[in-house]
């Protein structure tokens, strides 16, 4: 009975030491759809291996590092991208090269759509006027970037499509990218590590042999899915950097007020205040416009001026709490309404 015992234990604990040893990190590497040398002669086997399994892999693994055991851990990958600048030079290096590599893997084939069609096509020709003026603009984009970077064919979050290009691993999703946010349906690497061992300085031939390989019918579906995707609302929202800054005190004052310390708003009403009014007069996204929203804004402007001079005349603490309650529903009818879609 006991060695029936001791069998099972030994066999609960290898598999239990099995399951633990065998837990995945949250990002992954992605399959690459076609072999190394499928893409020659415009991109040599050779590159392609070194490229994805050392330097995408490096990318992967020191992400994975980076957010070992933190609260970031678990966001899905464009949410960490959002707040890149924010979250530091490992997750936006790392986080930025994971997603430009699996994006740029994705978008080449050796058996590639030579040329967009449906909605895709339509929109191009209406914004760039043809396909050959945008590929000028992306390979002028490529050619003029300094050193290290991509260019992008990105939809913003007004859906228009815009081309950009960013230094290093940084992408339009990031907040690092400043004017030119949104999601990439096609992004160039013109990283030396792309092109160097065939096409060495010539970063122009390397352009204008990549085209043969990048498949459109793929960059379509990309387009098709950027168009529904909330995360542009999530960076319209982002962007919103008076929204961003209100919030902030807010919580810094709420909070601790829930916990039964008015110290913060005692001293911080009249910057509440003074963000309420830059926060009413900035220029609200436009997919959030609406008159709730104007509303809110307005009595969030009203509340943190009542609140404010309550504090001012020494009020009941009582009365402080009870204004700092109704300013923070306030806020959230403006927060609420901005991400009801997630
Ligand atoms: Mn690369």
């Amino acid at each position: 009975m006991q060695n029936v015992l001791t069998f099972s234990l030994s066999i609960f604990l290898m598999v239990f030491t099995q399951q633990i040893s065998v837990a995945q990190p949250i990002h992954q590497m992605p399959t690459l759809g076609y072999s190394y040398d499928a893409l020659e002669p415009y991109i040599d086997g050779q590159t392609m291996e070194i490229h994805f399994s050392k330097h995408h892999q490096a990318y992967l693994t020191n992400l994975n590092k980076a957010l070992n055991g933190t609260k970031a851990e678990k966001l899905p990958l464009e949410l960490l991208l959002l707040g890149a600048e924010r979250r530091g030079a490992a997750i936006r290096n790392n986080g930025g090269g994971h997603y430009n590599h699996t994006l740029f893997w994705s978008i080449l084939s050796p058996n590639p759509e030579k040329s967009p069609s449906g909605k895709l096509a339509d929109d191009i020709h209406k914004t760039f006027t043809s396909v050959d003026s945008l590929k000028k603009l992306l390979n002028n984009g490529a050619s003029t970037r300094f050193g290290s970077g991509w260019v992008w064919l990105y939809v913003t979050p007004e859906k228009k499509l815009a081309v950009c290009s960013t230094p290093n691993q940084d992408n339009p999703i990031m907040d690092a990218a400043k004017e030119n946010r949104g999601i990439p349906i096609l992004g160039i690497d013109v990283w030396e590590h792309a092109y160097y061992l065939k096409y060495q300085n010539k970063r122009g031939d390397y352009l204008g042999a990549i085209w043969n390989v990048i498949d459109w019918s793929k960059v379509g579906m990309l387009y098709e899915n950027a168009l529904k995707d909330p995360l542009l609302k999530d960076i319209e929202k982002d962007d919103w950097t008076a929204l961003k800054e209100f919030h902030l005190v807010m919580a810094q004052t709420f909070h601790p007020m829930e916990e039964g310390k008015l110290e913060p708003i005692k001293t911080r009403s009249g910057e509440m205040l003074e963000k309420a009014q830059i926060l009413a007069k900035s220029k609200v996204p436009t997919t959030f416009k609406s008159d709730a929203i104007t509303k809110a804004l307005t009595d969030l402007v009203d509340g943190s001026a009542k609140l404010d001079k309550l504090i001012k005349k020494k009020g009941k603490d009582d009365k402080i709490k009870e204004s700092l309650t109704k300013l923070h529903d306030t806020f959230h009818v403006i927060q609420g309404l901005c991400s009801d879609d997630h």
